[in-house]
């Protein structure tokens, strides 16, 4: 094998996490380099609410300024049950709650990283084990490879970093989602609220970006996997016969929303036990975002947390590293500082997103299962656990 190149610190994956890292670590004057299997900047999902931690990070990435002005503040959920004719309204009281276009965020992490940090079109197949060092050689699928001293997995549900790291496999939660923007060019008349409305086993929430953007996606509780469609018009016209009896403003957002926009998931999550469990650190590679803690939507918080990995990981690794170049170190010094900044990124981290991840579980059964019996345990695991709803959005990762 001829290792081609070698690199201080390799992130995987040039999602929101991966950016957010790479920015953390700029931030503290730690180089890095972003390797994205695709050839852009990906912002599926088309929105993305950011509650008052993932704000308390955003301010300590420094994007938070020109991101505001951006989305609208989004001021209380609202719960709208047709069958039953009732609501149930929830005010954000603490903080400031917002939903951006997922581009918006996006752009404004990689605009702020040095020109070249962002590699496209390059794929990471496999990882091993340096026989002499212990660093990590990355195998990419046009057939190079780079020998990294650290490397962070940013890469999403499917991470070949988590594969690497051993973590058991992802679970399929019963629900299917669909996302998309609706653009209103004479301003829409919705509320500055999230608005969750249900009907039999389907919901549809809508947000307001800004005066002109909604932000929408529809989901429903499943009892077998959902068919993954690409195509934009099949997209829309199965949503369209999905969500037959709703409110006709509804129904109109979807029909003309952005096709561009479109995109339908499966939702996976790491269960909590896992979590609990899992070892996210062999030698100098760690895992960070989905990657490492992938967990239903029903929290809004997945990104969020994944925000927080960037600023403790990047605030650990740089506590460890002062007055040590990672360039000109012995490697067993750099295997000890870097293993030890790692071990206390994950002791920082697990907790937190253990109890994300088992709140987002439970909430997710609340609100889509059929079953009474699932129901009833979960508001029990909930006033046990959970009796203070947001307390999660008052959490605070501290400074880079
Ligand atoms: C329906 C739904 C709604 C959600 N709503 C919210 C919300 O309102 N608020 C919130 O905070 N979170 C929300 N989330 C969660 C949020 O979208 C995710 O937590 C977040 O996008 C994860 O970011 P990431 O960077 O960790 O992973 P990803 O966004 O998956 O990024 C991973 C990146 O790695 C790249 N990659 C993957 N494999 C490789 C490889 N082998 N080599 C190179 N590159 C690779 C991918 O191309 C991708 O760019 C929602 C999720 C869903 C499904």
């Amino acid at each position: 094998m001829e290792v081609a190149e070698e690199r201080d610190v390799v992130i995987i994956g040039g999602g929101i996490c991966g950016l957010a890292t790479a920015l953390a670590l700029h931030r503290k004057n730690i180089r890095s380099v972003v390797l994205e299997r695709s050839e852009t900047l990906r912002a599926t999902g088309a929105g993305i609410g950011i509650r008052p931690n993932g704000w308390r990070a955003l301010e300590q990435l420094g994007v938070a300024s020109k991101l505001r002005p951006t989305a609208t503040p989004v001021l209380a959920q609202r719960f709208v049950w047709l069958d039953r004719g009732s609501q149930k309204i929830i005010p954000f009281s603490s903080g400031e709650t917002r939903c951006l276009k997922r581009s918006d965020l996006i752009n404004a992490l990689a605009d702020d990283l040095p020109h070249g940090t962002i590699r496209f079109g390059s794929k990471l197949l496999s990882l091993k084990l340096d026989l002499h060092t212990s660093f990590p050689i990355l195998q990419l699928d046009d057939g190079s490879f780079i020998k990294a001293k650290v490397v962070i997995g940013c890469d999403g549900v499917n991470s070949v970093i988590a594969d690497f790291l051993d973590l058991k496999p992802t679970k399929v939660f019963s629900t299917g989602a669909v996302r998309g923007l609706s653009d209103y060019p004479s301003c829409h008349s919705f509320s500055q609220e999230l608005v969750i409305t249900k009907k039999g086993d389907v919901s549809i929430g809508r947000v307001p970006v800004s005066d002109k953007l909604i932000y929408w996606f529809v989901s429903q509780w499943r009892t077998q996997d959902l068919k993954i469609l690409k195509d934009a018009d099949l997209i829309r016209q199965s949503t369209l016969e999905l969500i037959q009896g709703f409110p006709a403003e509804l129904v109109e957002m979807i029909k003309m929303s952005d096709p561009d926009s479109l995109s339908s998931t499966q939702i996976r999550y790491r269960a909590p036990w896992h979590l609990l469990s899992g070892s996210f650190r062999k030698g100098t590679v760690t895992v960070a975002g989905d990657a490492m803690h992938v967990m239903g939507p029903f929290l809004g918080q997945g990104g969020s947390a994944g925000l927080e990995d960037a600023i403790v990981l990047a605030r650990c690794l740089h506590q460890k590293l002062i007055g040590f170049d990672l360039s000109s170190s012995p490697t067993q010094i750099i295997m000890q500082k870097v293993g030890e900044s790692f071990d206390e990124y994950v002791r920082e981290r697990r907790m937190r997103v253990v109890m994300l991840s088992l709140q987002a579980y439970l909430t997710g059964f609340l609100m889509g299962s059929p079953s009474m019996l699932v129901k009833l345990l979960s508001v029990i695991f909930m006033v046990i656990f959970f009796r203070d709803t947001l307390r999660h959005t008052r959490y605070d990762c501290g400074g880079l």
